[in-house]
């Protein structure tokens, strides 16, 4: 699989999922703009692979805008978008304001949207990776109600933005357990009840997600449209 002067924008892409994506994508052969909102330390570090990196909080229409922009005037199209940034504020319901639900709407949700909004116009013969979540399927963590509203609602904007052009398949990947810093602070009660529910009984990496990632956005999926795809090693309920 090669990605030789393919463009590719990833969200998200400081750390976790995100960061290994771009890697990945970079070390294929691709021209990959990372972008992040606050771990610009973390960032930088993707400049030893070649990787351009952009400050953008996605959440907001105009940083999205002139990313866009930025990209467009500086490599003139895009191939291909992968909207990985994403949030999650896991805690009781008494606890999660107006404020805190919304904000997990506009990161998770919106933000896909307006990358989506600005970018599918540059998109020729190319294709959109949205990240979403099991939980977005499964839906059954109280904690996250926010959270699982909002990748239910990032698979429906996959789906509706696979009829936008036959020139852009647009897929979803669903992530079960993933080992990242969004969920280190786990409890171990907590994580060894959510083990004993995966088949293959431990987390995932972010390479088994960027896998998936890679493979949508290769020709080997030419014929791959509005698909959802778990990545969950056999998570039940
Ligand atoms: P992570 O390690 O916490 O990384 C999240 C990334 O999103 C960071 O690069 C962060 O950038 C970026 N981000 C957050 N808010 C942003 C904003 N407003 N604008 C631009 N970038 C923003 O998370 P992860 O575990 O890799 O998750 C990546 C994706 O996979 C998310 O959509 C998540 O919901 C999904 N997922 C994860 C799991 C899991 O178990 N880890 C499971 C299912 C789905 P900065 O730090 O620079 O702000």
């Amino acid at each position: 699989m090669n990605f030789d002067n393919k463009i590719v924008l990833v969200t998200g892409a400081s750390k976790g999922i995100g960061r290994q994506i771009a890697i990945d994508f970079a070390n294929k052969g691709a021209i990959v703009i990372a972008n992040y909102n606050k771990s610009y330390n973390l960032a930088k570090e993707l400049l030893e692979y070649n990787i351009d990196i952009y400050k953008a909080d996605i959440s907001i229409e105009e940083e999205v805008k002139n990313m866009i922009d930025y990209i467009i005037s500086k490599y003139k199209k895009i191939d291909i978008l992968v909207n990985n940034a994403g949030i999650c504020n896991d805690t009781i319901i008494e606890n999660k304001t107006k404020e805190d639900f919304m904000k997990v709407l506009e990161v998770n949700l919106v933000g896909a949207f307006l990358v989506s909004k600005y970018s599918y116009k540059y998109i020729n013969n190319g294709s959109i990776i949205n990240i979403a979540s099991t939980n977005g399927i499964d839906t059954n963590y109280i904690y996250s109600i926010d959270y699982d509203a909002s990748k239910s609602a990032l698979i429906s904007l996959s789906a509706n933005l696979s009829n936008l052009s036959s020139k852009i398949r647009v897929n979803t990947i669903c992530p079960g357990w993933i080992d990242t810093t969004m969920n280190s602070d786990m409890d171990i009660e907590f994580k060894n009840k959510e083990l004993n529910k995966i088949m293959l009984n431990r987390f995932g990496t972010c390479k088994e997600v960027s896998n998936v990632c890679l493979f949508l956005a290769s020709p080997l999926a030419s014929y791959v449209n509005n698909a959802i795809i778990r990545v969950d090693g056999g998570k039940k309920n």
